[in-house]
């Protein structure tokens, strides 16, 4: 069966030769929008709980987690090549120096290929690029940005502390440095319509970037968009709306820029909206038959393919 989109297993099994996992650290990184450097509540819909799973405990060394994570993957799946994922908060968030010798921890780890690091696009300079860049000579090296949206209205409504510009100019100081690009949006945020968020396509499409993460806007307790809700309920993606969105989405995509993440999966306890009731095998397989049952290619609709 041909695959009708870009996704990461296979894009890592092709150039390592062999399926890859990811192992999550948690570094103890907090973040600008949370310290006090540009506010203390976060971006709206933040909650930290919502994607740090529960093997990650700050305060447990590095390589101890990286072991930790190793062991029960190669139990589970009998994984054998990992990448280590610096997840919560801004991994980029400290001076240079510590920044170093945590990456070079986390690769000194015997069976690891790389990293892929999260972060803000207000949270890297040259001097870090360099490291990145250092790194990436004999390592895989993923740069996360999180975007979010490439509208400034979005931006200012989820109190993001940064705009488009700032994301356009990290792209411009991390591209050409053999440092893998990615970008993270969120799709459904309700100051957009849907014909904005599917130019997101377009325009993603023109950067120099290889990965991207998408998903669905989800409303989770304890934060300030929940409080928003409450009081007053905006329209969240709907299942099957969300698919199709999501085929409509992907056909406008460069074919090069490969697909990390399609949807998201707070836990229920802490999850408001949307309520779709599906597992993570459930949803996937449902994309498939989306994907197949409208014959549909990533790409198929770009408008900007890359040469
Ligand atoms: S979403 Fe990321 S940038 Fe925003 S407050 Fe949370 S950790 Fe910070």
């Amino acid at each position: 069966m041909i695959p009708r989109f870009n996704a990461f297993g296979p894009c890592l099994k092709k150039k390592f030769g062999t399926v890859v996992y990811k192992v999550n650290v948690d570094a103890g990184f907090t973040c600008p929008n949370r310290d006090g450097t540009l506010g203390v509540t976060g971006c709206i819909y933040c909650n930290n709980d919502s994607f740090r799973p529960s093997e990650c405990k700050t305060g447990i060394p590095i390589r101890e987690q990286i072991r930790n994570g190793i062991k029960y993957l190669s139990m589970r799946y009998k994984a054998k090549k990992f990448l280590v994922y610096f997840q919560p908060y801004t991994n980029t968030y400290a001076p240079v120096g510590e920044l170093e010798r945590m990456y070079r921890e986390a690769l000194s780890v015997p069976s690891v290929l790389g990293l892929a690091i999260g972060t803000r696009p207000d949270c890297i300079d040259e001097e870090k690029i360099g490291l990145l860049s250092e790194l990436a000579k004999d390592d895989f090296v993923l740069v996360e940005y999180g975007l979010q949206s490439i509208y400034d209205k979005s931006l200012q409504y989820i109190l993001r502390g940064h705009d488009y510009r700032t994301f356009l100019e990290a792209v411009d100081l991390t591209k050409e440095k053999g440092i893998h690009i990615g970008a993270h949006i969120i799709a459904g945020l309700p100051t957009e319509t849907r014909d904005e968020m599917l130019a997101m396509a377009d325009e993603l499409s023109t950067l120099p970037i290889g990965f991207l993460k998408i998903h669905q806007l989800q409303v989770v307790k304890n934060t300030p968009l929940a409080q928003q809700y409450l009081e007053k309920p905006f329209p969240t993606f709907g299942y099957d709306e969300y698919l199709d969105f999501l085929v409509d989405f992907i056909e406008r995509l460069s074919p090069e820029i490969v697909l990390q993440r399609l949807f998201a999966l707070s836990p229920d306890d802490i999850l408001i909206a949307p309520q779709w009731g599906r597992t993570r095998q459930q949803i996937l397989r449902d994309i498939n038959e989306r994907f197949n049952r409208r014959e549909a290619l990533q790409g198929s609709k770009c408008l900007c393919p890359r040469q």
